[in-house]
């Protein structure tokens, strides 16, 4: 009698019970839609290291090979330039997206045909907040730094709840997540900051966390 019973529970596993509870999580995982866009801040120039540059290939060809749309600031320059060759070698979709005064100035990519163009910096901000599902900051200067902040910014205030990944390359995340810390530390900030973004180490942990991603956030920037 025991043995039988044993024997049922392990083949119908019930409500209580682990197995049930881990295959139910992943049927969930399946049934939810994945995330088709990935939006990347990254430098309009190439930075000091070649590894930098490896970074953004891998990423944009990365994109490209798991079928997400690229979202970027739409430049020819620096790692905006190197991502958006590697994901348009590899076949992706690419949106850039870039507003007139700049076009010039950052020599808009003439190889994305799916350009958007805004009337401000500001207006950039919120047409590739729209268009993507996830954000990705690799390695850039003053301006990464600022889209960054912006966008950890608007997920503390609960005006979005997309995941923001920072992927780490030679170090290059450390001091944003320091000054996040030193924040928290002073009082400024609460310690559920460090819930609001995520750092993993190099491209690869970046595309291996975007699989799991699912999504259907919030894409509405009414509230921006
Ligand atoms: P950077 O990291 O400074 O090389 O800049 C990377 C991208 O961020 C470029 O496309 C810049 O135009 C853009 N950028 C610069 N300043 C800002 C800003 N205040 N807000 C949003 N994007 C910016």
């Amino acid at each position: 009698m025991n043995v039988s019973f044993t024997f049922a529970a392990r083949a119908l596993p019930g409500l209580g019970d682990p197995g049930y509870a881990h295959a139910r999580a992943r049927f969930e995982e399946r049934a939810m839609p994945q995330i088709t866009s990935v939006a990347v801040f990254c430098g309009a120039s190439l930075g000091h290291s070649p590894a930098f540059q490896a970074a953004a290939a891998a990423l944009g060809r990365g994109i490209a090979r798991a079928g997400w749309r690229l979202v970027y600031g739409g430049g020819n320059l620096g790692l905006m330039g190197v991502v958006a060759d590697a994901a348009l070698a590899a076949g992706g979709d690419v949106v850039g997206v870039m507003p007139e005064f700049l076009r010039r100035r950052e020599v808009a990519h003439a190889g994305v045909k799916h350009m958007v163009i805004t009337d401000s910096m500001h207006t950039r901000k919120t047409a590739m907040f729209e268009r993507a599902d996830a954000f990705v900051t690799l390695p850039g200067g003053l301006g990464t730094l600022d889209e960054t902040v912006e966008i950890i910014t608007w997920r503390q205030l609960g005006l979005h709840s997309k995941p923001i990944l920072l992927c780490d390359v030679l170090g290059s995340a450390a001091p944003l997540v320091a000054a996040i810390e030193a924040s928290i530390a002073l009082g400024f900030a609460q310690a559920g900051a460090r819930d609001l973004f995520e750092v993993h180490e190099g491209v690869e942990a970046v595309l291996a966390r975007l699989a799991t991603l699912p999504a259907g956030a919030d894409t509405s920037a009414a509230r921006l």
